[in-house]
Formats: C-alpha cells, structure tokens, sequence
C-alpha cells in the first residue's frame, strides 16, 4: 500500500489537511509507493507563522552555537549516508552510487556553513571622519524559502538551508513533489542535532504551495532551482511581491573536443557526464562538439561501442552504470525527443528507445542514445532533453564551437577538452556561460565557491552556496558611529560631511 508523505513544521511531521495528495512512484518498478501531501495557501501560512516565531531567538543565536548544531547535522549525515541514498534511489531511480555522491556534495556545503562565524565578520574602518567610524554588519533576512527539483533531492535543498540557517534564518523548503522524502530525513535529523523547532520546515505540495510562498509577506527570500519557465516565473513573481531572489533554471551544456585532445579521457569524461544519472542533470553535457570531421568520425566511432555498452538497471543494482528515468510522462517526453531528432534528420548513432529489461518492464527505462550531424536549428539541440541523449553538432573550428556556445539560450556550465593551453584560456576567458571546465566535463564549483549559470540558466544576481550564498541569505548594514567628544558644536543644515 502506498504510504503517506507528510510535511515537516515545527519539529514534527505532520499529516496535510487539503484533502489533496500527489502519487510517487519508484521508477524503477512502476510502482505506485507513495502519496505526497500538497498544502494548501492556509497550510503554508501556518508554516511560516511558525517559522516567524522561531526567527525571534533563532536570528538571535550566536553564530557559533548555530555552527554547532550544523556541526552535528554533518556528523549524522556521515553516519547515515547509505539510508538517506536508499531513499533518493527508491523515488528518484538513481544508482546509489550516484545517489551517495549528490549527498556528498551536500555535506560539503554543511561543511562550508559550520565556518559561519568567519564568514560573517564584517568591515571596519576607523576614521571615517574626525573621531567618526563605521562598520558594517550582515544580518539575516528573516524567514527564507527553497523550493527544489526532483533531479537531486537532498543536495539541491543542501545549496540552500545549510548557508541560509547559519545565516541566522528560518528556512521553509518545498522539495519536488515526485521525490519528496528525502527532505523529511533531512529535517528528521536536523531536529537530532538540536535545530529548534521551527527552524526548519518542510511544506510538500505544488504550484499552490509556490505560489503562496512567493506572496506571503513574512517570506524575504526565495531560492529556487527547475526548470526555466518556472524558474522566471519564480523570479518575475519575486520581483513584484518584493523579494529577494535566486532562481536556477535548465541547461544545454556543450563540451568541446579539440583536435589535440586525449580522446579516449575525452571519452570517458563524456559516457559519465551525458549518461550518468540518466542525463537529469543540469552540469550534464548533452552536446559534443568535435572540431573538425577527423576529431568528429574519431569520436563517434569510439562513443558507439561504450553507449551501446551502458549498463542499465534498477538504481539498486550495484553493477548498474545507469537507472531510469524520473516517470512514465518524463521517459515518454524523452522518447518524443528521440523521434523529433530522426525526423529533423540527425543521424540516430545509438537508439535507446527499445530497452525493456526482464523483471523490470513496467520501469522507467531507457537505453543510451547517440545522434550526430546534429544541427544548431534543431529542436534536440535548442532544448533541454533532461534524458541520457547525446547530440553530437560537428563543428569546422573552434571559433563555430565557442560562437555556438555564447549563441545557445542557456549558459550553465560548458567544458573544452584540449592540450592547447592558449585554446582553454581563451575558452574560458570568453565563453559566455557561468561554470566552465578545462578538461573536467561537470565543472561544479566546490561548496567554498558559488554554483550558478548565465544567461536563461539563472535569474537574479547571486549564485548558490559559497560566498554568495552568505551574502544572499543576509543584507548588509552600515553603522556610523561617534562619541560625545567627536560632536561638533552647533546643528548643521547642509549636506553631512564627515572629513
Ligand atoms: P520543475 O521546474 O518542473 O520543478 C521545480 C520545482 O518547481 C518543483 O518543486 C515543482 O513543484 C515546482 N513547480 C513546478 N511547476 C510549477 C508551477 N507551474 N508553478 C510553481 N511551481 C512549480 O523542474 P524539475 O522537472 O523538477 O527539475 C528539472 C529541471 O531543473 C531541469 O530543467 C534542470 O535543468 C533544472 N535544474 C537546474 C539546476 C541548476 O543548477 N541550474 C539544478 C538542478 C536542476
């Protein structure tokens, strides 16, 4: 029987009351698991009049004794990676290898947040004026919103409340309503490390659910990561009730491979950024670009063997380079895709459509596909696939290459893979993108840096974790100070000078 899927508010779950619940499924069987409660606009208003109330000696906390209580949240995450890794794979349909790595990628940035005190050290300049000085403090915003995709279910919540609660802020997440259950944990165990009530909450739900958080006066903040309609949405949503936001949107990530690149590590780095986590990533490159037909036929003839190759099984099986994808509307989008680029008339190298595997038909699979000739008109290349399907767009020289790039609608992360120092720095001197690899094909920054895309692949001007993160979750206010024996005589009219 598929079990319930509950909210998270004031330290407790808590069963929704709308009368309205979503299925989840495991993808790898079909099955229908679970029913994620969706909240409606009442249900999020009492959420964040908690996590109000809680702002009061939260924000109030001392930066040290938040990073302790991060610090403890870690050493739990460490203990039970494997638990939480079963929970991803079991909705998401992720290996669990994989599963373990987006984790681990989260942990470092609850690494990153424990240092909170010696981030939010402010400037100080004595003198500003005779016997005047000022300083400056960061302060948290108050109560902050995330509301995050299904494709990484604990480390893209993990972006955003490690940084945002050490901060000093309250933090409301509302994760994607197909993998929802890996947030409970999270909010289960940040309890276990002492966070009080309140501090966290997790409201499943919708575009109901969104939509009266992006409203409710007491929410300052919204981070958000999806897809990129929503994502501006999110942003022009933002802007108009006066909020501060971050929205991450999609991606189309090209890698290049020069002439003098080592092709078999440039392919290797492509079979695990094309097809590891079945292509639903947005760091995964879904276009090869080889310069010059040589690179090109030499490329090809090495990717066919390895994609047709791939092994593909239930995120559970640990010999399984590859799971299914997310859900039956999401495997026949991809599929749909498939059929576009035949019909556009790319050539279809690799055709993953008609995997079933034994014991499994009723999952969500899909074998590795391989297209080349494809063209920057077509639909495979202009749009986001979000499925284990490599385009490969053949291009006469570098400058096509990069042209192409900077030309695309999205900028997320691009990667050159080459020998030629000169060619990577110009590559990433110029390229118009925000996350850029020379000979690493998913350049994502580590948690001490930012992570965040140009162009239609984020809107609004901070990026995720690392130092922006800190300067995103608080505001900055400057205090100008002076003591009686720096007052000078009489009241002063014009313009306040200090010198
Ligand atoms: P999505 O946009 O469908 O959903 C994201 C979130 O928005 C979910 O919580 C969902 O409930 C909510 N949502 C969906 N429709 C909404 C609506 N009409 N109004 C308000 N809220 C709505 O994205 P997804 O399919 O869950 O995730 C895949 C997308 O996320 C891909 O496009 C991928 O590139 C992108 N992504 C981007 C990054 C990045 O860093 N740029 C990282 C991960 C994923």
């Amino acid at each position: 029987m598929a079990r319930g899927i509950n909210h998270y508010i004031g330290g407790r779950e808590v069963a929704g009351t709308s009368g309205r619940t979503a299925p989840s499924f495991n993808p790898a069987t079909g099955e229908e698991t679970g029913r994620v409660a969706l909240a409606s606009a009442a249900e999020v208003r009492a959420v964040v009049e908690i996590a109000v109330k809680a702002s009061e000696s939260w924000s109030d906390t001392t930066p040290l004794r938040r990073a302790r209580i991060l610090n403890r949240f870690l050493r739990i995450l460490e203990e039970r990676i494997d638990e939480l890794a079963a929970v991803i794979t079991a909705e998401h349909g992720k290996v669990l290898s994989d599963a373990k790595g987006e984790i681990q990628r989260g942990i470092e940035v609850v690494e990153f947040a424990t240092g909170i005190p010696q981030l939010l050290k402010g400037e100080i300049t004595e003198n500003v004026g005779t016997r005047v000085d000022s300083h400056s403090v960061r302060q948290p915003l108050g109560v902050v919103a995330g509301i995050t995709p299904f494709n990484f279910p604990a480390m893209v919540p993990m972006w955003m409340f490690p940084v945002a609660l050490a901060c000093g802020n309250c933090f409301i997440l509302k994760p994607s309503e197909r993998d929802p259950s890996a947030s409970l944990l999270l909010a289960k165990w940040l309890t276990e490390a002492g966070l009080p009530d309140g501090v966290f909450n997790v409201v499943q739900g919708d575009k109901e659910a969104v939509d009266a958080l992006l409203h409710d006066p007491d929410i300052q903040a919204i981070s958000f990561v999806g897809s990129t309609p929503i994502a501006r949405y999110i942003y022009e949503t933002a802007a108009k009730t006066g909020k501060r936001a971050q929205a991450l949107g999609g991606a189309k990530n090209h890698m290049i491979v020069m002439p003098d690149a080592d092709l078999d590590q440039a392919v290797d780095a492509l079979m695990g950024a094309a097809y590891g986590s079945a292509g639903e990533r947005c760091m995964a490159v879904s276009v090869a670009v080889p310069v010059g037909e040589k690179t090109a036929d030499a490329l090809i003839e090495r990717l066919e063997p390895r994609v047709r190759a791939l092994k593909i099984g239930p995120g559970t099986d640990p010999e399984a380079e590859m799971g299914p994808l997310v859900t039956k509307q999401h495997l026949e989008k991809v599929r749909g895709y498939i059929d576009a680029g035949e019909a556009e008339g790319a050539k279809l190298v690799v055709d993953g459509r008609g995997l079933t595997l034994q014991g499994f038909e009723n999952g969500y699979f899909i074998g590795g596909t391989l297209f080349d000739n494809v063209t920057t008109d077509m639909k495979i290349y202009k749009e986001e696939i979000f499925g284990p399907v490599l385009a490969v767009a053949r291009a006469d020289s570098y400058a096509t290459a990069a042209r192409w790039i900077n030309e695309h609608e999205f900028g997320n992360g691009t990667a050159i893979f080459t020998r030629d120092g000169d060619a990577a720095r110009e590559f990433a001197h110029a390229i118009k993108v925000g996350m850029v690899g020379i000979n690493v094909p998913i350049p994502v920054p580590m948690a001490f840096h930012s992570f965040g895309g140009w162009k239609a692949s984020l809107f609004g001007d901070h990026h995720m974790h690392g130092p922006e993160g800190v300067r995103f979750y608080t505001r900055l206010k400057t205090i100008t100070s002076r003591w009686p024996t720096g007052i000078r005589a009489g009241s002063e009219f014009v313009m306040p000078t200090l010198g």
